[in-house]
This record gives structure tokens, sequence and C-alpha cells, in this order.
């Protein structure tokens, strides 16, 4: 049934009531029920239902989980397909037909220099177990103990992916400059700024005397994605595989956000060409339901049996939930359309940024966008950009939740605003999701930061 048609009753004194409990009950350390003071009760595609009766349009995705929105058709039935089969549900890491046919359908997408040598290991059933048994199987292969990682780096909340991610203080990983146009640590930007970050890279890895501890591998997001939707250059990607391949360091891409068509491609690394040793994958892979994976060099597959286990690596539902939505997304092609939606998206956003200076910074790749605000009237010489607005930023939330439109912060500062649509997005609703932010950051926007009118009037 569509959401349109829902028959459900308005509740918002339940809603209320629900949210009250939640604030008594959960953790201190709840995120987005904070910023999203909803109860959704009922979702189809971009389009979630509150208790309150309200709608709105989703463009968090699950933190870019649902590549083909919520309940989709295909996913329903292939859930129902298990469910009515009599399939076990809870496996182990036994073998199915589910899990065969997801593993061919997950082989089939990858880029085929990678698949043909390639064995997969069914983590669980987290991105962030992934993430571990990534740097586990690293570790283990090469019989070193350090690990290189970026700046604004996210790879997860268990110990070892916590170290690898930007915000970490200690541990054994090394932390390389990750290059980024709009706050280059080296205040160039551009092809110069990459140029340096990867300068800097291969010099501490060459020099006796750098301090590193010697690393097992290199993990890198294509696109950062907590960080503040920051995309790798591609010739800067190429330089990372080359600088790591020339010293046996295997390269890890953390594919968890970035995979099925987010970004315009199949699998991000496909920008720029390069085939890792390890990809990680979560996310929409599960179509909708939890379950990570990571697929691998043979050569790298030398950890003895059971080095890496877990209860819930044999997620029949997510399997299946999953094949399909690798399947849909490949036959319809969505990674093209993502690219194309995307660009457009930029597009006009870029064009809101000719009239409002708290605009610092629009970018992304597909359809994974970042705005990012800015305070434009404190002005540092020293500083390549503005300060960040996270307080702006959150007011832009809350403004885009009255308007009915979900929408995501992220970047080291929190000062970016984040569009991670489904990759079904249509025109139209792309278009309402933008209308909407327009009026929520001019709402959110106080006059002395907007630009005079010069560009488009988006
Ligand atoms: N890696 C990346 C790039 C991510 O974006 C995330 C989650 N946002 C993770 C790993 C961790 O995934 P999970 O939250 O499922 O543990």
């Amino acid at each position: 049934m569509d959401v349109a048609e829902s028959a459900l009753p308005a509740q918002p004194a339940a809603q209320e009531v629900i949210l009250r409990r939640q604030s008594l009950r959960e953790s201190a350390a709840r995120t987005y029920a904070r910023s999203l003071p909803i109860v959704p009760v009922r979702a189809r595609g971009l389009t979630i239902e509150g208790a309150d009766g309200r709608r709105y349009l989703d463009c968090l995705s699950g933190a870019g989980t649902l590549a083909l929105g919520h309940n989709h058709p295909v996913v329903l039935e292939a859930i129902r397909k298990v469910l009515d089969s009599g399939a076990p549900l809870h496996v182990l890491d036994l073998a199915t037909p589910v899990k065969d046919a997801f593993t061919t359908e997950l082989f089939a997408t990858l880029p085929r220099q990678f698949a043909e040598n390639a064995r997969i290991q069914f983590c669980g059933p987290a991105g962030t177990d992934a993430v571990e048994a990534a740097i586990k199987l690293v570790r283990t292969a090469t019989g070193r103990a350090g690990l290189l990682a970026f700046t604004g780096a996210y790879h997860g909340m268990t110990a070892g992916a916590l170290d690898a991610s930007g915000g970490a203080t200690e541990g054994r990983v090394t932390r390389l400059p990750f290059p980024q146009n709009y706050r280059c640590p080296f205040g160039t930007g551009g092809e110069r700024g990459a140029e340096l970050a990867a300068r800097w890279t291969e010099t501490l890895l060459d020099d006796p005397k750098g301090g590193i501890p010697a690393p097992a591998g290199l993990i890198i997001e294509p696109v950062q994605g907590e960080g503040g939707v920051i995309p790798a250059p591609d010739a800067w990607m190429r330089r990372m595989r080359e600088i790591t391949a020339t010293r046996s360091i295997p390269l890890i891409a953390d594919e968890v956000q970035t995979g099925v068509g987010r970004t315009g491609a199949f699998w991000a690394v496909e920008h720029s060409g390069i085939v890792p040793d390890v990809m990680v994958m979560s996310k929409a892979i599960g179509g909708s339901l939890p379950l990570a994976v990571i697929v691998y060099h043979s050569d790298l597959d030398t950890w003895q049996p059971g080095a890496h286990a877990g209860t819930f690596r044999g997620n029949q539902l997510a399997m299946a939930a999953g094949a399909a939505t690798l399947a849909y997304v490949r036959e319809h092609r969505l990674a093209e359309r993502a690219a194309t939606l995307g660009a457009r998206m930029l597009g006009r956003l870029q064009g809101l940024a000719a009239t409002h200076t708290c605009i610092g910074d629009v970018r992304g790749r597909g359809l994974m966008i970042g705005v990012e605000l800015v305070d434009p009237d404190t002005d540092d010489p020293c500083a390549t950009a503005p300060p960040p607005a996270p307080a702006l930023a959150a007011a832009v939330q809350r403004e885009c939740l009255r308007r009915g439109l979900i929408v995501e912060i992220g970047g080291r500062h929190a000062g970016v605003v984040r569009l991670l649509p489904p990759l079904t997005l249509t025109d139209e609703q792309a278009a309402a999701v933008l209308d909407r932010f327009a009026d929520a950051l001019a709402a959110a926007d106080g006059s002395p930061h907007r630009r005079n009118a010069t560009g488009p009037s988006n």
C-alpha cells in the first residue's frame, strides 16, 4: 500500500508519549533520535509517515543504506519468498541457496579484475564488523601491526574501526592527510593540494625515522561520508594505489557508504579505476537489513579456520533482500541515474550558494551530496575558508523537518548538511527536496548573510 493511502489515524498524542518515553529510557548516546523527533510508523520509497500523520521526504535513507528507498516491492517480495519457502533463517556460515545467489550477484557487480581472484568473508552484522575483519585480515597476512588511515575518516564504532577513524587519539594508526579543496591543510586546494597530500604520505612511509609502526594496510573511503562528503580525487586515489602497491601494503577500500551506485558508479573505486586488495561492504548490500562482508584478493586468505567468526554471519533475509537490491540497481542502471541526477542537484545547490553567503561549499558525487555552512561574517585572514557554522546547520535541519524533509548533518565540525536520497528518486521528488531545502535555508539563514542575487535564482 502506498503511504498516501494510509489508513492509520494520526496520533500526535501517542507520538509525544513515545518520544518522551524514549528520552527517559534510551542512552545519552542516542543520535538521530535527538535531532529528528519523529516516530515513523509506515514508509514507502522516499516517504516516511510519522505517528502524528505527517509525511516526510527521507533524504537520510538509513544513513545511506536504502538504495531503493523504504520497502521497495522487489525487496519485500524477496523477503516474503524466503519466509514462505520454509528456509531456515539462521544458519551461521553454512551454505544455502540464498547465500549462493547473493554471492553470485555481488561478484557480478564487482570490477572484473578484482572479482577474478576474490574471496568473501561474511561478517556480521554491521559495517564496523567488516572493518574489523579487514584490519585483522591484513594484519594476519602481512604480520605487521600498524595501519594507515586518514584525517576525517569514519569506519565505525568498535575498537579497531574507531582507532582508524579521524576522531581517535591513540592506537597503532598513522594518520595521513585526506585531500580536500575547501579546507585544504596545505592552503592550496585542487590538484596541488592532493599532490602535496600524496607526497606527505610517500615521504613518511620512506622515512626510516618517520616513527610509524610498520603498516599492515591502508584504509580509505573513496568519498568521505561522515567526514563531510569529501570525494577523493581520482588521480590521488591512483597515487595511493601506486604508493601502497610498490611497498606491498594492502589497500582497503571502505565502500560501506559509497557502494551500490550511491556515488554514480556501482562501486566508488571504479571512478579512479583502482583495484583494491580488500573491499568493505555493508549498508545497501543488505537491502535494508543488516549484512556486512569483506571481499579480498585470495593471496591475503592466510587466516586459520575460525580466525574470524560471528553468530550472525548468515542472515538469510538480508542476503535475499540484498541480492534483490543489487540486481535491481544493476538492471535499472541506477548508478548512472545517480550520476546524472546528482550532478543536476549539485548544480541547483551551487545556484543557491550564489544567493546565500552562508553556503561555503557544495560538493559530492552522485547522490552523496553535502552543503557546508559557514559563518561568512567572521574574518580570519589565516584561514582558507570561513569558520564552520554547526548551529546554523542544526537550524537548517530543524527547518527542513518542519517542512517535511529529513536531512543528515555531518562533517568534522557538524557544519555540513547531507543529502543521501534513494537512487530511485524521481525528477519531481528531487525538485520537491530542493524546494524544501531552499525554503528551510532561507528561514534559518538571517538576512545579513544573504548575497545580492547575482546568480541564478534557484
Ligand atoms: N564505514 C563507513 C564509511 C561508514 O560510513 C560507516 C557508517 N556510517 C561504517 C563504516 C560503519 O558502519 P556501521 O554503522 O554499520 O557499523
